[in-house]
């Protein structure tokens, strides 16, 4: 059973249940949560249990065994329609819910959720990576939102409402997932066989931030090892020193890393990076502050020597996430890096940012 395999997101799982004890299951859902939390696991889940002939309404679990359940764990239900971003595109594109332009409306998503279930009561379509559906994408989408087939169940998945259309938000019953506790972490990482590591699994876990999918990216020690580094250049509140914007271009190209990996790992730098502010920001105004010993550390640090008001963090934050959508769109590394640990020093020192430059 798909279910089993999850950690956490036990809330979500009583507002199904609530849902369709009362029979009232809306066709649209949007999942939103930080990556690699299990929202799409979720999603899988609740397609095994709503796909099988057997399940036990009670107990929200499908039997796990049937055919349907098999078909479901393997992702080849015919009644399961899986859309998702093609690792060489930056966006989810309109051929995938309707045809090409030589097929228009003959295939795709769109279609395929009319035709009548093959084996079940319904259809079941799995949207992922949402955040990156674009208007011509939304436009052909938003029919089969407003007049669904009887019992379709559509889940999007994305990691934030404000990153959806709001064509797409207003048509969705949103459901949000929260980051798993490093608890939980430490619990599937542990459960994981395959799961391999040179760093502490519990402080693994932590330094994670809950998310399975940073857990994996930091059980590489050499990834692991440049997070350190990383985290101790902003606890000096001077990131930058020795050059270090070279050694971010450079690692991330690590490998002849090109397109795709290279701007999840740019995208995964930044992010330890607002991990680091978020916490900073709660060192500074006496909140709890959570994490493994180098952020600890570097936070620790940063507060010591911060001199400037805890608002400027706002900036820094807002800075980091700029940095990612020009990332997403593709800008130059080599240009985008240097300017970025600038205007944090800039921040730092309480020099205001003229311009964003990119
Ligand atoms: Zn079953």
């Amino acid at each position: 059973m798909i279910w089993e395999k999850m950690v956490g997101h036990r809330d979500q799982m009583r507002r199904f249940g609530r849902m369709l004890e009362r029979n009232k299951l809306p066709s649209t859902f949007l999942f939103v949560g930080p990556e690699g939390i299990g929202k799409r696991l979720f999603a899988e889940g609740l397609a095994e249990f709503l796909l099988c002939p057997n399940r036990d309404l009670a107990n929200l679990a499908p039997c796990g065994r049937c055919p349907s359940c098999q078909q479901v764990q393997s992702l080849n239900h015919p009644d399961l329609l899986i859309v998702q971003k093609p690792d060489d595109k930056n966006v989810l594109p309109i051929e995938l819910f309707v045809g090409d332009r030589e097929h228009r409306s003959q295939t795709g998503m769109c279609r395929e959720i009319r035709v009548k279930p093959k084996e079940g009561s319904r259809k079941f379509a799995i949207i992922d990576d949402a955040d990156y559906l674009n208007t011509e994408s939304a436009n052909v989408l938003l029919k089969t939102l407003e007049e669904p087939p009887p019992g379709a169940v559509i889940v999007l998945i994305g990691t934030s409402p404000q990153r959806q259309l709001p064509t797409i938000l207003s048509r969705s019953q949103l459901v949000p997932f929260s980051p798993l506790t490093s608890n939980e972490l430490w619990e599937l990482l542990k459960r994981d066989s395959e799961f391999e590591s040179t760093a502490p699994l519990e402080e693994l876990a932590k330094a994670a931030a809950g998310s399975i999918k940073v857990a994996k990216l930091l059980s590489d020690p050499k990834v692991y090892d440049f997070r350190s580094v990383w985290l101790e250049q902003l606890g000096t509140c001077d990131p930058g020193q020795n050059d270090f914007a070279a050694e971010i271009v450079k690692f991330s190209g690590a490998g002849n890393k090109e397109g795709a990996e290279k701007r999840e790992t740019l995208y995964f730098i930044a992010d330890q990076g607002l991990i680091f502010y978020r916490q900073l920001l709660n060192r500074l105004t006496g909140n709890q502050v959570e994490g493994d010993e180098n952020l600890m550390n570097a936070v620790n640090s940063a507060a010591e020597s911060w001199s400037q008001s805890p608002a400027k963090i706002a900036h820094a934050i807002e800075r980091l996430t700029d940095f990612q959508s020009h990332i997403e769109m593709n800008a130059n590394a080599q240009n985008a890096v240097e300017p970025l640990l600038v205007d944090l020093r800039r921040i730092a020192t309480g020099r205001d940012l003229l311009v964003l430059r990119i």
